[in-house]
């Protein structure tokens, strides 16, 4: 198989917006979705282990030696964007943000929301990211993707897939996002939907803490209630265990002070698990994904 480049032993808390992580085997940063497929495929006839990050801004990967190629997608970023129909077609590596401002500066309304969520388009399907009632599964046309066991690529429509809340069938599935087509409203006012886009942003860099490495949100919120709340009541803004702390911004953020491990920030949670359970009755839901735990 040709064109296949990876790097040994690398260190992915370069990789992690949270800055905590193990180290990989292998690790490559495919430029585009066909050496994204060759070495997705390069690692199936290897019986490699593999795993898929975008930005590694829902990620908690333990501090240990991670066997097989981890595939980082940061670097897949073509983005085609139709601004009379309003179909997009993006690549599992572009960012949200990115996105989000080239929607508003084409007139493109439905993606304001996104500006200051920093993960891929890749990593925010498998998660239904969101803000507020909007999620990106809303604006979703179809998923392409490559299946790791069968090697087959196909074209998944949105009405195929279960989407919930911060969930979807790519959190259990075998199939890897290689690029997605979003359709958002066209023909918007470009001067407003930019000063909302900015809007937004300004209003989540205020209210969550975005000047110390984070995972964004901790734990989905639960039934008629949110995670950061309850958190907050109990007091816990500010606890610490090493150098990982609940945000004394926003409950529902744990954020590294310099020196966190794996381990203090999966403590944290549990600690935070416990309290809430035995005060409300309420178990919290971890909302970031773990990579090299046996977490259940
Ligand atoms: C400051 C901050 C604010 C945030 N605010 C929000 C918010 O408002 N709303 C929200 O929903 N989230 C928020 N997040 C969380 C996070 O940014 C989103 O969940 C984001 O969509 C994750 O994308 P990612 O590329 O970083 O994915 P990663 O963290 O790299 O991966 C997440 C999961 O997606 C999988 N994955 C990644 N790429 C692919 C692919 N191509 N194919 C299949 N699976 C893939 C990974 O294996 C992993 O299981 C925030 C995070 C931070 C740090």
């Amino acid at each position: 198989m040709k064109n296949i480049n990876f790097e040994e032993k690398i260190n992915l808390s370069n990789y992690t917006t949270i800055k905590v992580g193990g180290f990989a085997e292998y690790f490559s940063k495919p430029n585009n979705a066909d050496e994204f497929i060759n070495l997705i495929k390069w690692s199936h006839f290897n019986n490699l282990n593999f795993q898929i990050i975008g930005a590694g801004s829902n990620l908690l990967i333990n501090n240990i030696f991670l066997k097989g190629l981890t595939i980082c997608t940061k670097k897949m970023r073509s983005i085609k964007i139709e601004s009379h129909s309003g179909i997009v077609v993006a690549e599992a590596g572009v960012m949200l943000p990115t996105m989000s401002n080239m929607l508003a500066k084409n007139g493109l309304q439905g993606g304001e929301w996104a500006v200051g969520i920093p993960g891929t388009v890749g990593g925010a399907i498998c998660m239904n990211a969101g803000s507020g009632t909007l999620s990106l599964a809303d604006n979703l046309l179809s998923v392409q993707v490559i299946d790791t066991k069968t090697l087959e690529i196909s074209e998944i429509q949105t009405k195929d897939l279960n989407f919930q809340y911060r969930c979807s069938p790519f959190q259990q599935n075998n199939l890897q996002i290689i690029s997605a087509k979003l359709l958002f409203e066209p023909n918007g006012n470009v001067e407003e939907l930019l000063v909302t886009t900015k809007k937004n942003l300004k209003r989540k860099t205020e209210t969550q803490p975005y000047d110390l490495p984070s995972f964004g949100s901790v734990f989905k919120n639960p039934t008629n209630s949110y995670a950061g709340k309850l958190i907050e009541e109990l007091g816990l803004k500010g606890y610490k265990i090493g150098g990982a702390e609940i945000s004394t911004i926003h409950g529902n953020f744990i954020v590294n002070n310099s020196s966190a491990n794996s381990q203090d920030i999966l403590d944290l949670i549990t600690v935070i698990q416990q309290k809430v359970l035995q005060k409300t009755g309420i178990f919290l839901q971890p909302e970031v994904r773990m990579i090299g735990f046996d977490y259940p």
